[in-house]
């Protein structure tokens, strides 16, 4: 299949082309050309008609399984520490998930982050009494149905017992022995939950399970309660710890990062691992700063997550931003090359890392991954600019994802779902959700 979107605004990731034409052809991104006579010969025409389009963005770190957590209210709710919310509220709702709300939890999540312009995933998945299977349902619901690229792994933790800690490692490596080198659009960590719910017998059986060339997916030093515990039961930091074990890896996703020392972002640099910033659930939490210009100064590819909290990503950007000039008091911090190497340069690496296709950009040999944003310019717009009017423009107003390709495939069109019906599927998550929520309770 042949597809051409003329007429657009594009921002390829690098210039930017006034009424630019984007070719593709099946799963990526054949032509692009600024000239109305050298336009790509294609099966489908679609018209921009000036609207801005731009490589589809990424969220480097998320958990659909929360979706359904939207508006639950608990009586006892009221934690001082962050394990205490980790305890009163994700541990609880994770344990009420059943077959039908992990793939309901998926699917919401994974159409809300269409509607956000995400063409990628990586998502962290915890169901501990429904844990056989369900990456398979995730997938089926993120990658098949909704039709976005996915990276999945299943939380690995002792905090439910041995048995569920062996039912999550069993999960991990059979689904990693499933993935299929020709299909681009899915993909697998072997997840762990976190240091402080991790013994040394669990690692060590994750350590020999993980195949070779796979990398881990784990939150490292969310709270300073993650650092304090790795110090007194295993006499050192968390970053080191994984090290001991091999899983270090350039494939490997440490989620926050807020609380390692120098020596420990030293140590992932070396080892070339992923760090994934997600600051509005740091700010949420309360948990803590991230040290952006600490880990961009050593080269460590740092990029940007959610943590679950909603898939606007530009949003996200914009308050990484905010939240290290207010913690720094510094008007200066968090400057736009940062921020642009978090989005833009550094999750389209972590994409092919991971997918072994090349994001970030609309280039030909680029995955066909394109959000064509609702978005005209008030002001000159720029290869120089185009950040200030993403995130001082997009990002905070109510912008809308007028059509979203990924690998090639139209998922909206004129901002509607092109294979679901979206009313329909809200009415029975909300069902779902219903059921779920009298779970807790
Ligand atoms: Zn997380």
């Amino acid at each position: 299949m042949r597809r051409a979107i003329d007429n657009a605004v594009v921002w390829d990731g690098e210039r930017v082309i006034e009424r630019g034409s984007i070719g593709i052809e099946d799963e990526y991104i054949v032509a692009l050309t600024d000239r109305p006579d050298g336009r790509f010969a294609a099966d489908e025409r679609v018209d921009a008609e000036g609207r801005l389009a731009i490589p589809g963005l990424i969220n480097a770190h998320t958990h659909l399984y929360g979706s359904l957590a939207r508006g639950l209210s608990l009586p006892e709710y009221g934690p001082r520490t962050f394990t205490q919310i980790l305890e009163q509220l994700w541990w609880k709702l994770d344990k009420a998930l059943d077959d039908s709300s992990v793939t309901t939890s998926a699917l919401i999540g994974a159409m809300e982050a269409a509607r956000c312009g995400v063409t990628s995933l990586i998502d962290h998945h915890a169901s501990p009494n429904a844990i056989p299977g369900s990456l398979d349902r995730v997938r089926d619901a993120v990658c098949r149905r909704v039709g976005l690229r996915a990276a999945l792994g299943y939380e690995v933790s002792d905090r439910d017992g041995e048995e569920r800690a062996a039912l999550g490692i069993e999960e991990n490596a059979r689904f990693l022995s499933t993935l299929d080198p020709q299909d681009r659009l899915w993909s697998a960590h072997f997840g762990l939950h976190a240091s402080f719910t991790l013994g040394d017998r669990t690692l060590a059986a994750a350590a020999a399970a993980i195949p070779d060339g796979a990398g881990i997916h784990i939150h490292v030093a969310e709270g300073p309660e993650d650092e304090r515990d790795c110090v007194d039961h295993h006499g050192l930091r968390i970053v080191e710890r994984l090290d001991r074990f091999g899983l270090l890896r350039p494939r490997s996703i440490l989620a926050h990062c807020l609380h390692v020392d120098r020596g420990e972002k030293d140590r992932i640099a070396e080892r070339d691992a992923i760090v994934v910033h997600n600051p509005r659930s740091n700010m949420n939490n309360a948990v803590g700063t991230f040290d952006l210009a600490g880990f961009l100064d050593r080269g460590v590819v740092a990029g940007l997550g959610t943590d679950g909290l909603g898939a606007n990503l530009l949003a996200e950007l914009f308050t990484a931003g905010l939240a290290q000039r207010q913690t720094r008091q510094d008007a200066l911090a968090g400057t736009f090359p940062q921020l642009d190497r978090l989005l833009f340069r550094n999750n389209p690496a972590i994409v092919e890392r991971t997918f072994g296709v090349r994001a970030g950009r609309l280039a030909p040999g680029a995955a066909a991954d394109v959000a064509v944003l609702d978005y005209v310019a008030p002001t000159p717009l720029n290869a120089d600019n185009v950040l200030g009017h993403l995130l001082f423009g997009v990002a905070v107003h109510a912008f809308r994802v007028h059509d979203l390709y990924v690998a090639g495939r139209p998922i909206l069109r004129g901002g509607a779902f092109v294979d679901i019906d979206e009313q329909a599927e809200y009415a029975r998550a909300r069902e779902e959700a219903g059921r779920l929520w009298k779970r807790i309770a």
